[in-house]
């Protein structure tokens, strides 16, 4: 028991945590996009919330593209800028869009690819070369796509999200989310969001 309590992310210490059900859809989802690691989420606003909270704190930017889900548009522009987190909207359709955004306090670079409604593509192996050469974390909204016919974490991206709700769910009969990336990664959301903001999926979905 005291061990589960010290590692809650490796133990089915309390279903708002892990559950046995949840973690087997995890690891297939993990496989699915070529991740170490995936975290199962309540649906696909909190795994872009959660994903985009663990890597900002008061005083730092991110670079979003524009044209992604508006429910991401919103989280910056209404809720993030409150706690003081700035961020910069650019077309991402030619890496240079990002190298002229980012800043010295720029820490997340946010993809959506294709964008919600206008298909815009970004290049991902570029976009994450760039921001790993400046030490920024890339998320990306990978729903539209579909780990059918696009895996970033391949290209170099840290965080992979997804609207469960839509393809990745098949039937249009769920509401869910996920994120996958590295143990390190999916690990340090667990303990410092998940755990406490608490967008726990059904075990019985
Ligand atoms: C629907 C959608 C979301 C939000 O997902 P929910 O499951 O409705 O919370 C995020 N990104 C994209 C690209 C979407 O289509």
């Amino acid at each position: 028991f005291h061990t589960a309590l010290a590692d809650a992310s490796t133990h089915f210490l309390y279903t708002r945590g892990n559950n046995p059900t949840v973690n087997l859809c995890e690891e297939k989802l993990a496989a699915l996009e070529h991740a170490e690691k995936a975290k199962l989420v309540r649906s696909g606003v909190a795994a872009s919330s959660l994903a985009i909270l663990s890597q900002l704190k008061a005083g730092d930017h991110a670079v979003v593209v524009k044209d992604c889900s508006s429910w991401v548009q919103y989280f910056f522009i209404t809720y993030l800028s409150r706690f003081g987190i700035e961020h910069t909207f650019v077309e991402g359709t030619d890496v240079r869009q990002f190298a002229e955004a980012i800043q010295e306090n720029t820490k997340l670079i946010y993809l959506e690819s294709p964008t919600t409604f206008t298909f815009k593509l970004q290049n991902l192996k570029q976009v994450a070369d760039l921001a790993k050469s400046k030490k920024i974390t890339t998320v990306i909204d990978n729903t539209w796509a579909t780990p059918f016919f696009q895996n970033p974490i391949d290209l170099g991206i840290d965080l992979v999200v997804h609207s469960a709700s839509k393809y990745l769910g098949g039937n249009s009969d769920l509401i869910g989310g996920v994120i996958a990336g590295s143990t390190t990664l999916i690990t340090q959301i667990f303990e410092n969001e998940f755990l406490h903001l608490g967008p726990v999926p059904d075990p019985f979905q």
